[in-house]
């Protein structure tokens, strides 16, 4: 835990107890810090209390003594309207921030030169963030992993000289953290998404292009015309600029050049590695991933050759493009998390021949838009409530069968492959659906796949 000392007997009030908002109320009080913690639902209050924390309805409160408003990233700042307790601040002229900023000011009072990673972006955040600690790690640096990824910032190691941060950041959290200051900061890309709690595509890019305007290097994909201009930005305010790009060579920069990634300098341009075989690593959207946390951790002082070390033992995300087991040429692979269409296109377009599982709790637009990647599908499986809308898009192009559920579409799809001539074929679960009608969540669903792929016979399962 980081018990926040720069709050230390003073008042402070928080709002939002789910599993982030717990941990900073525990280290707020670690620190010393005066808490009135709060939330809408009473059982999370109520755990709240029960573990020390004091609680109160800061609609009661008196909100000219609070030092500070700490918030929940999920709890809304702007959009759609700002929370009531965000009123309540603003009318009180209390500073309003997030766990993230809890954390910069630890690190600012007790360690302020220990490398401090933070990745944000609309796509391959969690995938980068995960890559740069694995590098971190097996080169054997003490490395604290978290953020938006899923371990609260709160329940780290405190800041110490020597010790690593990685930290994802979703644009919720860079919006509650005012004076984030990341040795190097990573803006991947910038596509419309959140807008309904952003409001518009210019806000959510403004707020993402904070995380790397405080950075000592910013490093930042410019494929989008959004992340282009940020990066000019930038580069005419004096900042120390890496550029990184998955579309197209750059003549200052890391890019991807089919599965390598070169780096230029002054023209001249190098491969700093090659993600060919890297199963982890494949698809170009991957290559944008590797090359921004190559930068990264080039720029806190990792060699090139334990850059190398850590790209070819990633073991990957779960969920996410997963390669987990193969049998004689086909590799089964589980891409649970692509719950919509524009999630599943990379994994598609990184296999050339696919028995394709898609379905579950159908998003609007379908499946129309990967009609591009429809004649590397050997056939596809239809599951869930989705199969009839996209077996209507299929149509005469795709052949296809409907499933039903993913236990026969496994079974099915395996031995339809086992019997493909193909050099390499993959049986992948990229369902392009929500997966709420048949799963509890992606998870469940990805498990589910692993368990039904690891009961093929004569599989070799590869987690
Ligand atoms: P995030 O944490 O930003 O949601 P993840 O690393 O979890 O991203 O990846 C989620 C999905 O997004 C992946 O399964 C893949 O389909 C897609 N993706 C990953 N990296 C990128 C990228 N750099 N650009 C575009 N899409 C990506």
């Amino acid at each position: 835990m980081i018990p926040v000392t720069t709050f230390s007997g003073k008042k402070v009030a928080l709002f939002g107890l789910g599993g982030s908002g717990l941990a900073t109320a525990q280290a707020l009080v670690a620190g010393g810090a005066l808490v009135t913690a709060w939330d809408d639902n009473p059982d999370s209050v109520a755990k709240a209390a029960a573990s020390g924390i004091g609680t109160g309805d800061l609609h009661q409160a008196n909100w000219a003594e609070f030092s500070a408003f700490v918030l929940s990233p999920g709890v809304p700042l702007t959009h759609p309207k700002p929370h009531w307790t965000v009123d309540l601040a603003h009318a009180a002229g209390v500073e309003i921030i997030g766990d993230v900023e809890l954390f910069v000011r630890e690190r600012r009072v007790h360690a302020p030169d220990c490398p401090f990673i933070a990745i944000t972006g609309t796509n391959g955040k969690s995938t980068t963030t995960a890559l740069i600690a694995h590098i971190l790690k097996s080169s054997g640096r003490d490395t604290q992993l978290g953020g938006n990824i899923g371990t609260a910032v709160m329940t780290l190691d405190p800041p110490a000289p020597n010790r690593f941060y990685v930290v994802e950041c979703s644009s919720y959290q860079i919006d509650l953290a005012p004076t984030i200051n990341p040795s190097a900061g990573i803006l991947l890309n910038l596509t419309p998404d959140h807008l309904d709690r952003h409001g518009s595509m210019e806000h959510y890019a403004a707020i993402k292009e904070r995380l790397i305007a405080g950075s000592d290097t910013a490093i930042v994909g410019v494929d989008d015309v959004y992340t282009e201009a940020i990066a000019d930005r930038a580069t005419l305010a004096g900042h120390r600029v890496i550029r990184i790009a998955r579309h197209r060579a750059l003549g200052e920069g890391l890019y991807a050049d089919g599965t390598r990634v070169m780096r230029a300098e002054g023209g001249l341009a190098t491969v700093v590695a090659d993600l060919e075989g890297i199963a982890t690593l494949r698809g170009n959207h991957n290559a944008q991933n590797a090359a921004a946390a190559i930068a990264a951790c080039l720029s806190v002082g990792v060699s090139e050759s334990e850059i190398l070390a850590g790209l070819s033992s990633f073991p990957g995300l779960k969920h996410r493009m997963q390669p987990v087991g193969r049998k004689d040429n086909v590799v089964f692979v589980n891409d649970s998390k692509a719950t919509n269409a524009d999630a599943a296109a990379p994994a598609l377009s990184s296999y050339e021949r696919i028995y394709w599982i898609a379905g579950g709790l159908p998003k609007e637009g379908g499946i129309a838009s990967l009609s591009p990647f429809f004649p590397k599908i050997a056939k596809a499986y239809l599951i869930g409530e989705a199969a009839p809308a996209f077996a209507a898009t299929l149509g005469e192009t795709v052949p296809f069968e409907i499933s039903g559920t993913l236990e026969r579409a496994v079974a099915h799809a395996a031995t339809d492959a086992a019997s493909d001539e193909a050099a390499q074929s993959a049986v992948m679960l990229s369902p392009a659906c929500a997966s709420f009608d048949q799963y509890k969540n992606f998870e469940v669903r990805g498990d589910a796949f692993v368990g039904h792929v690891a009961a093929i016979d004569g599989v070799m399962m590869l987690i």
